[in-house]
Parts: structure tokens; sequence; C-alpha cells
């Protein structure tokens, strides 16, 4: 049965509701869908995220919003010698790896018909809606905190969306759209289950690219985590489908100054703390309540993964390390792979590692500049 369904009250909903949360208890929906996976099928197909087209629940293929995004290569890099399979999802279309979530979060709206939504977001994933939206004809209003890297302020705006730029923290954005969001179509990223839907592809195309095998261990970043939850739908599909025999250990990385996640995984606590956030150079995944948090933290347990978190002076190191070997993503993206590097300390056996390049460095030029003043 293809359905949405509420992750509290078990409330279910068809896939053509236009609500991005439960109508008798607010809480997070989750989507309930059996994937078609052709393996030869798919082989033949041009090399973007729609290769999986009977993955994705949109009905209609006329309502597909894309820009040929996606299937990413996988890329060998080495940390202190060791390889490491990093997915260059820096390079999509609008500099980071949103776009897997907006081609298809943005295809459901044209399917559903909404003509205007709203979406917050530190930045890409602002900049990612914006973009589907002003292909699809879709109105948009993105709220950023006011702090928000003046690069990504210029793309939200050259793609001709309504920018709400919010004094105050991440959260206070959070709580200006919400209100918005009462009489709006919610494009949420963290909110709204179809957006998982498309950065599950990041998984069948790691699995794709290894020949239909699942790696031991995937790397992610986590804030509201939209990549690692969306993997570990695709990883779990794939697996069952029976395509690949396993699935990988979830590695989740936060910042150390903005770690509730795995703070309550380190302690053992039952609820996310409430925690209070600190400056960071990681600002796209300091997400201090991260409202699938408790998702979150079961998808790495149910995976045998682990929590990593970063100090600035390790994403900083890793950020120039990586420069150095020609590699430009931003800040953010670093701590990721401050995190790939602690992983590798740590464990010294050998084993198929898969991580990601999530953003561009061209998104934060004076984050960069400032490490030379
Ligand atoms: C969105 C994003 C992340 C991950 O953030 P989540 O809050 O976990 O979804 C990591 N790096 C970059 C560059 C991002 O834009
Ligand atoms: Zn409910």
């Amino acid at each position: 049965m293809n359905q949405l369904i509420c992750s509290k009250c078990q409330a279910v909903y068809p896939l053509n509701e236009p609500i991005w949360r439960c109508r008798h208890c607010g809480s997070i929906l989750d989507l309930q869908f059996t994937p078609v996976i052709d393996i030869v099928k798919i082989k033949h197909r041009r090399p973007t995220l729609w290769r999986y087209r009977e993955a994705i629940p949109i009905e209609l293929d006329e309502n597909i919003v894309t820009f040929d995004e996606g299937f990413t290569s996988l890329l060998e890099v080495r940390f202190g010698g060791r390889p490491v399979w990093i997915k260059q999802d820096h390079l999509f279309p609008t500099g980071s790896y949103k776009d897997r979530g907006a081609t298809v979060l943005i295809s459901k709206m044209k399917e559903l018909g909404i003509q205007h939504c709203v979406e917050d977001s530190s930045g890409n994933a602002g900049c990612a809606v914006a973009a589907y939206c002003a292909q699809a004809g879709i109105g948009c209003d993105i709220y950023v905190p006011d702090d928000t890297a003046p690069a990504k302020l210029a793309q939200i705006q050259l793609y001709g969306a309504g920018l709400k730029r919010i004094p105050g923290s991440r959260e206070d954005t959070a709580a200006a759209v919400q209100l918005a969001a009462e009489n709006q179509y919610y494009a949420s990223h963290s909110w709204n289950p179809f957006f998982f839907q498309g950065t599950k592809t990041f998984a069948y195309e790691v699995c794709e690219q290894l020949g239909w095998q699942a790696p031991d261990t995937v790397i992610l970043p986590v804030g509201n985590g939209t990549l690692l939850l969306g993997a570990q739908i695709g990883f779990a599909e794939l697996h069952q489908a029976g395509i690949i025999s396993k699935e990988p250990r979830l590695v989740a990385v936060q910042s150390e100054a903005c770690a509730p996640l795995a703070q309550a995984w380190f302690q053992n606590l039952p609820e996310i703390p409430s925690i209070q956030k600190k400056d960071t150079m990681a600002e796209g995944i300091a997400i201090a309540s991260p409202i699938r948090g408790h998702q979150i933290v079961e998808a790495v347990r149910c995976s045998s993964g682990e929590f990593i978190t970063v100090s600035d002076g390790d994403i900083k190191a890793s950020l120039v390390r990586l420069g150095k070997q020609g590699h430009y993503i931003e800040p953010t993206s670093a701590a990721t792979t401050a995190g790939v590097e602690k992983y590798l300390a740590a464990h010294p056996r050998e084993e198929m590692v898969v991580s990601v390049f999530t953003g561009s460095g061209l998104k934060a030029t004076e984050k960069i500049l400032s490490l030379w003043h």
C-alpha cells in the first residue's frame, strides 16, 4: 500500500493529500512505498537520478521537474593513504546534494497542483527549492537566518524566489516559516517525506556504481539528517528487493558545537537533549533540535553504526588538506570529511568506506578567505 503514515498516531493519508504533517496530531509523516527496481532496464538509461524512475513515487512523467541531476561520480580520494569513495555531490546544479530532494519534492508539488510554497534553510536547501520551483513555475518564499552566506542569498534571489531574512537564530527562522506554513504548502526538507524519496537515490547510485553491492560503511553528515535518513531508506529498499545482500553501517558526523544527537547517543539518553549551540564553521549542520532526531539515532543504531563529533579545528584542517588535493568544498562539507579522518584513525580494519562532498566551496567564499586572516 502506497501512502503517507503518521510516525506517532499511525494515521494514514493517500499520497495525493497536500499535507506536510499529520492533521490529527501534528507529527512528522513517513511515506510507505514499494519501489520497482529493474537493474537491466536501469543500466541502459541516461546518467541522472531519474534512471530509478519506478522507485520514485511520482505518478506522471510530465510532472517531473529536473535539470538532469544526479548520478554524480564516486571518486576515490585518499585520506592519509587510505582510499575512500566520495560521492561528488557538491557538483549538483545548485551546488549541493539538496537537489536530490528538491527534484522529487517539487515534482510532487507540481503533481499536486501547488502554486506557491514556503521553505526555510541555512541556505542550500533554499537554493535547491528555489531553482526547481523556478523551473516548475511555482512561487516560493525562502526563509533564511540573517547571517546566511552572501553567495546563497544571491543564488536564491537570482532564481526569483522571495527572500525572507530572519534576525536571530536558525530556530527563529524555523518558527517564522511555520507561521507562514499555516496557510501555505511547506516544502520543508526536514518535514516533507517526499524530499527523502529524492535523497534516497544516494544509496541507489552508490550501490549501482559498486556493481550493485553495498559498501561496508557510509559516513554522512547529520543536522536534520536529510541525506542520512534518505540513504537509509534507499539501502533498506535495495536490501528488501534482494539486490544487495546487506545494509552498510551508517556513521553520523556532527559538529561538536551543535551535537544533540551525538550527545543522546554517547550518553544513552531516551530523549534528544536540548542544547546550547555554539558558533561553528559547519553552520549547515548546526541544528539544535532536529525534528527527525529519534529516527536518525534509530537508523544509526539499526545499522550497527556510530556517531562521531568533530571540532572546528578538525573541520578547518580537513578543508585545507582537501583543498591541497584539488577539492573545493564548503566548510560544512569538511565536517564530514573530518569525520572520515577520525573514523579511519579509529578503525584500521580494511573495508570499503563511502562518504560524500555535500556542498561546493563556491558557496562560502568569505568563510574560506577568512582562513588566511
Ligand atoms: C544540508 C547539508 C548537509 C546536511 O544537513 P542535514 O541537516 O543533515 O540535512 C551537509 N552539508 C551541506 C553542505 C548541506 O547543505
Ligand atoms: Zn498523527
